[in-house]
């Protein structure tokens, strides 16, 4: 389906119809990740952003069916980062070069607002050069303005599906739909840069639910979409569904890439999980920040979103050097920066 790749280059959009014929059709990869590899150097060069995640807590009070540290999980180790642990874990980043941390955890109570602006500020005060990014989950406006007054420059909610049915069937009934999606037009409201994005191969996911997360993003206009394989854990009501693939991750990273040609689109773990050479696979697909994990060993054990999460970090230097060497074999270079989204050259 050149026609319909060209075409999505070119216009940067697609009917649902267009999507859902593209997506049912053979795809000439080869070629579509060309394209998408034009369009990433266009914008970003060769430059690959490198952002230092931090599991700050394993408590969740919610119980997606998909997820390992939901709420039901009762052979989960629970874990916390305290202020203290977080800010150790960014200066060891920001020695190695990290100038991105990105918090993330399950929703815990513990994280008042107050605990939070109070990490967030700390943070900024020791490094005043570095963005962080937030992952903590569904707040109100109010709080989210205050982690945004407090300092904080960037926040990831995966959408998960832009299907209301879908969604419903990948969350407990008490989670709302409407709630995902109006928490990432409040967050845009707010000024922080924001990230959405969805499982490839969930349970019940379809070419139609796939084109309606196209036209959802393509709605949103997001700075940043996270997208990985769904990964089955062992504990949760999923354990015995089928893996998303990684070949239909890579695709539709490219794809995203035509569609929000400057994106910051990570190669993510999941991804890396299922493939050794995801992280490299997913930059030649047309990803552009890969987010090595920061967490100290304990979180990273326990951070057990689904099976054989991949563990090794980038908290020892030699990890580090190893990763930039990777993406210095494929043609690409990991930089100090920020790595800020940019505004459309043309
Ligand atoms: N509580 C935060 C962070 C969630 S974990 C929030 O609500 O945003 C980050 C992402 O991991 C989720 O958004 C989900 O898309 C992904 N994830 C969870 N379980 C997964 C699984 N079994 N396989 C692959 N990805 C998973």
């Amino acid at each position: 389906m050149k026609s319909l790749i060209d075409k999505l280059e070119r216009e940067n959009t697609l009917s649902k119809e267009e999507w859902i014929t593209l997506l049912e059709s053979k795809i000439d990869t080869e070629y579509l990740f060309e394209r998408a590899r034009k369009v990433q150097s266009e914008n970003y060069g060769n430059d690959v952003y490198i952002r230092g995640l931090i599991e700050i807590s394993n408590y969740c009070k919610n119980d997606c069916l998909y997820c390992g540290i939901r709420c039901s999980n009762k052979n989960v180790k629970r874990y916390r980062l305290t202020k203290e642990e977080i800010l150790s874990c960014c200066k060891n980043g920001y020695e190695l070069g990290f100038r991105t941390f990105v918090l993330q955890g399950g929703e815990d109570k513990f994280y008042t607002d107050d605990l939070m602006c109070d990490i967030i500020k700390s943070i900024k005060k020791n490094h005043p050069d570095c963005a962080i990014t937030l992952s903590i989950g569904e707040k109100t406006k109010e709080t989210y303005q205050k982690y945004k007054n407090a300092g904080a420059d960037r926040y990831l909610l995966r959408h998960e599906t832009a299907d209301k049915k879908h969604y419903q069937s990948l969350h407990p009934e008490k989670m709302s739909f409407e709630n995902r999606q109006k928490c990432l037009f409040d967050l845009k409201e707010v000024g922080f840069q924001v990230g959405c994005g969805f499982m490839v191969g969930s349970p019940y996911q379809t070419s139609e639910t796939l084109a309606k997360d196209m036209l959802f993003i393509k709605k949103l206009n997001p700075h940043m979409v996270g997208i990985g394989p769904f990964i089955s854990q062992k504990d949760s009501p999923f354990k015995d569904m089928k893996n998303g693939s990684a070949d239909k991750t890579l695709i539709f990273v490219a794809l995203l890439r035509l569609m929000l040609p400057n994106a910051l689109l990570p190669a993510t773990t999941a991804l890396g999980t299922l493939l050794e050479d995801g992280r490299e696979k997913g930059i030649l697909a047309g990803a552009n920040v890969v987010m090595p994990n920061l967490s100290p060993k304990f979180a990273k054990e326990n951070y057990t979103l689904y099976d054989n999460k991949l563990s090794t970090g980038c908290e020892e230097a030699s990890h580090l050097l190893e990763l930039k060497k990777r993406i210095e074999k494929i043609g690409y270079k990991i930089v100090i920066s920020r790595g800020d989204y940019k505004e459309r050259r043309k």
